[in-house]
């Protein structure tokens, strides 16, 4: 038996190698890493020009702790960083991971409001379902009840409204009034915790694993920016999965031409070579915390020189080979193959997502929109049979909301229209399989 555990005891193969979309086992078994990792590898992995640049790197140091050196890689990746990202928002805090980026995010907005005088605001507004991270200050934004609810006594949960799930509530996503429906629901809950009360609102553009690729109807993104401005909250976007291309824009809210006051970033940022995290601040409000006292924070690994070395590497691939444009580009043409896999399979309730971040959901039914059986377990299953047959598929089941069982197909962003066609022939494989396991 394995010492390690991690959610469950779950025994997987024991992995050997990697290299682009594939990956191997020790018995030399290949799979297409169909999901990233966790929507991770977004540039593919083994890539040479990141491991020759984290050699060079580590040559010269692997670590110098931020409060006694800066560094050139730090420095040069916060300056990229911070040129991807809308004007005015030119600070960057470096950080390990997503729940840490998502804790720095809320902690400098509360910091920022108490150098206001806006003592009262400590409120953080977020949706359910969504997902912020695993520790108890990302946990008390997160809306998703199974993974939160044991933890409820040693937290202060926030404010919760619902994600804009249109195609759920029979609403049309194209349709404005959609979007402005959605929104109106955060400006009802601001003025239900009074608005003086508010530091942030909490969303991530293009919805990650919670949702699954939940893209938000038209409007919603410049409304919900809107009420914010009139009540003095603060937006934060969590573009831990949503940024670093995979949405075909480097940011998803690019999509929209939204600006927040905070971006988090990780998983595709280090691209699954290192941990890797940050936080794009507004300078204006970096300066405010910095002129009262210093931000109040900081985690030991933050802007390692090995990490930024590599993030940075990570990022001169995603520009150098338009990887943000071939995201885009196969994104539009996996996400109509897996349209005539839901022609073909009506156990597909829905197919969403932007750029290579796509899911498709099943339903027992489309009319009702109800959801499989639980205990049919399909999240699991079909993620089973799927790795059989050699693909990897990332899953979960949203008990916390109407949806049911939704599967995200993420293959890195350096995926050909070849590949393409090899995914979606393993997965009608599976669901084929599938399907045919299904009780009459
Ligand atoms: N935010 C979003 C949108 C995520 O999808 C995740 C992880 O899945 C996190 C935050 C937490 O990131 P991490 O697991 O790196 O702490």
């Amino acid at each position: 038996m394995s010492r390690l555990f991690y959610q469950t005891r779950l025994a997987r193969p024991e992995l050997d190698r990697a290299e682009g979309i594939h990956m191997w086992d020790v018995t030399g078994k290949r799979y297409i890493d169909g999901s990233s990792g966790a929507m991770v590898s977004n540039i593919g992995h083994s890539n040479p020009r990141v491991l020759a640049a984290m050699h060079k790197q580590m040559e010269r140091a692997t670590f110098g702790y931020r409060l006694h050196f800066q560094t050139e890689a730090s420095e040069a990746l916060a300056e990229r960083a911070a040129a991807l990202a809308p004007e005015g928002l030119g600070r960057v805090f470096f950080v390990s991971g997503g729940s840490e980026a998502v804790e720095s995010a809320m902690k400098l907005a509360r910091q920022y409001a108490l150098s206001r005088g806006e003592a009262q605001r400590y409120k953080v507004i977020a949706r359910t379902p969504s997902y912020h991270g695993a520790t108890l200050g990302a946990l008390s934004v997160t809306g998703y009840a199974p993974m939160t609810a044991p933890f409820d006594p040693m937290m202060r949960p926030m404010p919760k409204v619902p994600a804009p799930r249109a195609y759920l509530d029979g609403l049309d996503a194209e349709d404005p009034a959609t979007g402005l429906h959605y929104a109106a629901m955060l400006e009802a809950r601001i003025l239900e915790e009074g608005p003086e009360t508010v530091l942030a609102f909490i969303v991530e553009p293009v919805g990650g694993a919670s949702t699954g690729a939940l893209v938000p109807p038209a409007e919603y993104m410049r409304e919900i920016r809107k009420i914010c401005d009139t009540y003095g909250v603060l937006l934060i976007h969590d573009e831990v999965m949503s940024g670093g291309g995979r949405t075909g824009r480097f940011f998803g809210a690019e999509h929209w031409d939204v600006a927040p006051d905070l971006i988090c970033l990780s998983k595709g940022f280090g691209g699954g070579y290192v941990p890797l995290g940050a936080v794009i601040a507004r300078d204006d409000m970096v300066e405010t915390v910095l002129d009262h006292g210093g931000f109040i924070h900081g985690h030991t690994y933050a802007g390692n020189p090995l990490a930024c070395a590599a993030g940075l590497a990570v990022l001169e691939e995603i520009d150098t080979q338009d990887l943000t444009g071939n995201a885009a580009r196969m994104g539009d043409v996996l996400a109509s193959r897996l349209r005539d896999l839901k022609q073909k399979y009506p156990v597909i309730g829905d197919v969403r997502g932007k750029g290579l971040l796509l899911a498709f959901e099943l339903m027992r039914d489309r009319a009702s929109k109800a959801p499989l059986p639980a205990t049919l377990n399909a999240h699991s299953r079909l993620v089973e049979i799927a790795y059989e047959n050699g693909l990897i598929l990332y899953s979960r089941r949203t008990r916390g909301g109407l949806s049911g069982d939704h599967f995200l197909v993420c293959p890195p962003m350096i995926v050909n229209a070849e590949q393409v066609e090899e995914i979606v022939d393993l997965l009608d494989k599976s669901l084929a399989r599938f399907v045919a396991e299904l009780p009459a």
